[in-house]
């Protein structure tokens, strides 16, 4: 597990978070026995199959096999990382951890960034207040006339600053904040000449923006007349960074959807919540950033990017998703119809009729081929010959070759134009491409080493090697006596996963040192794909009649699959068409050695 946390910190907080206790306050537990049961949150069900056990401070759902100790039970119902939710962990056992600043902590800054959220969720209050004592017309009349209800204005906490001067300095002074920390919050400015104090926003409609954690970070501020600029934001700020955070991210990741929605401002993202899309975010007021890439790749499989149809829209969309796709998201593109943005949409045309948009979203190649066919009249060969030649262009950049043909396909149906000469126009193209020049030389190299990428091996083989070794560690950590019959066979550098490496040598050392092993503990060293794996192995098949003889039999079987995956691993590379005589010997002469030791292997299971 991601560790620039000291591990007796990770430990502390684990320990000092009972898992009985964390779990009850998400799902009704009934005791059975010395376990406990309920129904599982992270599938549905009718009957109680997700279990606790508080002896070995672990969780298990049968239903659907989550699993793992509390810190990855935290990350998954609060869709966190394991960072955030050890910090939640630490802040319910009341554990203070220090800020990491390159490894080095830091208090003073800790102390700051605690100040200024204080301050801003103070702002926030008052903001708020401002808009529901009523007291101020006109930014009500604005919400009402774009149809926001109250819940909506409560849920995002939205709020209305004053036209005065200083009301929010004063406001904040009166509740003891002191004004350093109000200037460093950004919401308070002073004059050059006359260094008089004034608030960054009046007269606007405040819009909280939230972190991860839905703590209040900075604000977004839009006017009601006419003035510039229309929308403001909080400037950067120790708890605040441009191009870090998504609007409303906070309550989309709790949607657990398959998709997210990306618009384009507030406004499209609280009328779709309103309206019960809650898997929807905007970026703040910048263009699309990698880091923002990043966090939606984190919380979802899909990013459906909806935009403005105008012109400036479609480029900035296009800026967006290829950003996305170059950090690896799976992007579609909703196109909302006559130059409508998703909040005028919604009202007017109903949910409904807006998640069918969302299903029929374009994939980025037909977006990005459709672009294409608006500039291009495609009704003259010549036009017809533009168009091919642009469209390579876009088709070469596809890597998944059965996807590329597809599109060949279409394309040479729709125009009339044959497979081959599409494939002999991307031909020409690619002999002077610089990246794939590189790419080719890559390849050689790979070979030259003797490896290829893992995804050309069938998947299947590495799950059962790493499952067969998370139980050996089960057997081990729950039979301590194991590890002293079977350590003069057992070759930890033959373990493929590193994760379970290292459980593995912390559990030895543990035994070697004569200290007891908690499951709990062990898993902390495991991500949570693993911990689930861990925690079902441990639960489901609990021990062996034989601990002895089942754990020699794991270490054979991971030999003998550890050299079943090399020879498909040197098959495959044997197809290759670059290959010299030297490296065709060397694979035959390994592949032959591992053939012998299979058989041999194959005798003794
Ligand atoms: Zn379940």
């Amino acid at each position: 597990m991601a560790n620039f946390f000291p591990e007796d910190l990770i430990e502390e907080i684990r320990v000092n978070n009972d898992i009985v206790d964390v779990i009850s306050e998400y799902v009704k537990l009934d005791k059975k026995g010395k376990n406990y049961f309920g129904r599982c949150p992270f599938h549905n069900e009718k009957t109680a199959s997700f279990s606790v056990e508080p002896v070995k401070q672990i969780f298990h759902c049968f239903g659907c096999s989550k699993g793992g100790n509390v810190i990855h039970f935290i990350m998954a119902i609060e869709n966190l990382d394991f960072p955030e939710a050890l910090k939640l962990l630490a802040d319910r056992a009341k554990i203070q951890i220090p800020e990491m600043n390159d490894g080095i902590a830091d208090n003073e800054k800790a102390e700051l960034k605690k100040e200024l959220l204080q301050i801003n969720i103070e702002a926030a209050r008052f903001f708020h207040n401002n808009l529901i004592n009523e007291k101020y017309r006109v930014p009500i009349e604005y919400l009402t006339n774009r149809k926001i209800e109250k819940q909506t204005i409560i849920k995002f906490g939205i709020g209305y600053a004053e036209d005065k001067y200083d009301t929010l300095y004063k406001h904040l002074k009166s509740k003891g904040f002191n004004d350093l920390s109000i200037f460093k919050s950004g919401l308070v400015l002073t004059k050059e000449d006359t260094k008089k104090v004034f608030d960054r926003f009046r007269g606007r409609i405040m819009f909280p923006i939230f972190d991860i954690r839905g703590n209040v970070i900075a604000f977004g501020g839009r006017v009601l007349d006419s003035s510039q600029p229309k929308y403001m934001n909080s400037p950067e700020t120790a708890i605040y960074q441009k191009g870090k955070h998504l609007y409303a991210m906070n309550f989309a990741k709790n949607a657990c959807a398959k998709q997210i929605i990306l618009a384009e401002g507030y406004m499209d993202v609280i009328s779709l919540h309103q309206s019960g899309i809650i898997n929807a975010v905007a970026p703040l007021g910048t263009a699309l950033t990698d880091n923002q890439g990043k966090l939606l790749k984190k919380y979802s499989e899909e990013i459906v990017l909806s935009f403005d149809s105008d012109s400036a829209g479609q480029a900035a969309a296009l800026r967006s998703l290829d950003l996305l796709n170059d950090i690896g998201c799976n992007v579609k593109v909703l196109s909302i119809p006559s130059g409508k943005d998703p909040d005028d949409f919604v009202k007017t045309h109903g949910v409904d009729e807006f998640r069918k948009l969302v299903n029929n979203s374009k994939s980025l190649l037909d977006f990005k081929l459709d672009i294409l066919d608006d500039k291009i009249d495609t009704s003259t060969n010549d036009g017809k010959v533009k168009f091919i030649d642009k469209a390579v262009l876009i088709l070469d950049k596809i890597d998944n070759n059965v996807e590329r043909e597809l599109y060949v396909k279409k394309l040479s149906k729709e125009f009339g134009v044959s497979e081959q000469s599409i494939y002999s126009e991307m031909a020409k193209r690619q002999g002077g491409t610089d990246a794939k020049v590189k790419k080719q030389v890559k390849d050689i190299n790979a070979v030259k080493k003797n490896t290829i990428k893992k995804s050309n091996i069938s998947e299947g083989s590495e799950e059962r090697l790493v499952k067969l070794q998370l139980m050996l560690l089960a057997t081990i950590c729950l039979d301590n006596n194991v590890y002293l019959h079977i350590r003069d066979v057992l070759d930890i550098d033959k373990l493929s996963s590193i994760e379970v490496k290292q459980a593995l040598i912390f559990a030895i050392e543990r035994i070697e040192s004569k200290a007891g092993i908690l499951i709990g503990e062990i898993l902390n060293k495991l991500s949570s794909p693993m911990a689930e794996s861990f925690a079902n192995i441990i639960q489901s098949q609990s021990i062996f009649e034989n601990n002895r003889k089942a754990a020699l039999d794991i270490i054979k079987r991971i030999d003998f699959y550890g050299l079943e995956t090399r020879k498909d691993e040197i098959i495959e590379l044997k197809k290759r068409s670059d290959l010299t005589e030297g490296d065709v010997e060397l694979l035959n002469r390994e592949l032959s050695s591992i053939v012998l030791n299979i058989a041999t292997l194959k005798k003794s299971l």
